[in-house]
């Protein structure tokens, strides 16, 4: 049994619950999912059971644009900390301005938390918008990945307005303008992208600083085009991430092995890359 790396995991908690309200319950919906919340010690028994050797748990602070509660940064270093199953990476809201950037130092220095994670459609913000350009400035200082949402999202699917998310946000159009700034951030490209996945295949080959991970649909429903790159091109620069509890690990490593990817590009993408860009 090779590594595998899962670098894409939500808590599946009552955080995960609150800090989703009424949207997550749209995305649950749409993905055809009755969950309910579950402790974290129940995900970790999981992922012993699928045999799954790292998994990297997001924090998520979204409340200037949803006016729910984050899921706290000192809750994921906590259960980091507790489970060495798991890397964890911050949240910071960017329309926080100054606090945000205190905050995404304090989550790295004083909680040695592992890189960052956006989403850009929840937290309502373009990242090629210059009012931003200090927080990537602090985050390129501070040396870690920093992991954006690309193309469609579930959350609010469905919904009238789709709860108000706007999927423009989400375009790696725009990330590629923050890759182009500042080269020294290392960026992470979430999930196949669709409908902008062509953008996302030409970031992700021009920018050496971008890499993508393959969350969030089962290897079934990735675009032909994307599976094409993660084969040739850009094998060295795709990372698989599940999206749990959206899509189950399990699910997702069975499935992808009706895709043919030769074994050598098969290790490349469930760890190599990953211990690559994490530096482990
Ligand atoms: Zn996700």
């Amino acid at each position: 049994m090779s590594t595998v790396i899962d670098t894409h995991v939500h808590p599946a908690n009552e955080l995960f619950f609150e800090q989703g309200g009424e949207s997550l319950e749209h995305a649950l919906d749409y993905f055809g999912k009755d969950l309910s919340p579950e402790p974290i010690e129940t995900t970790i028994e999981k992922y012993r059971e699928w045999d799954i050797d790292k998994a990297v748990l997001f924090a998520l602070d979204s409340r200037s644009n949803t006016g729910t509660p984050p899921i706290p940064n000192d809750w994921v270093a906590d259960v980091r900390d507790e489970h060495d199953l798991f890397m964890g990476y911050a949240s910071v809201d960017p329309h926080m301005g100054r606090a945000a950037r205190e905050e995404a130092v304090r989550a790295l220095e004083d909680l040695d938390l592992d890189g960052f994670k956006f989403q850009q459609a929840v937290q309502g913000f373009t990242p090629s918008d210059r009012r931003f350009d200090d927080l990537w400035d602090t985050l390129e200082d501070l040396g870690k990945p920093v992991l954006f949402h690309g193309g469609h999202t579930g959350i609010g699917a469905g919904s009238p307005g789709g709860d108000g998310l706007m999927l423009k946000h989400t375009r790696p159009i725009h990330i590629d303008e923050v890759a182009a700034r500042h080269p020294d951030l290392t960026i992470i490209i979430a999930h196949p992208a669709w409908p902008f996945h062509q953008e996302q295949l030409s970031v992700v080959t021009h920018k050496s600083n971008v890499y993508m991970d393959l969350s969030g649909w089962l290897p079934k429903y990735i675009p032909d085009e994307v599976i094409h790159y993660a084969k040739s091109r850009i094998s060295d620069k795709v990372l698989f991430g599940s999206d749990y509890p959206m899509v189950a690990p399990d699910d997702w490593l069975d499935d992808f092995e009706n895709l043919d990817f030769d074994e050598k590009t098969r290790e490349m993408i469930l760890h190599e890359n990953a211990e690559r860009v994490f530096n482990l």
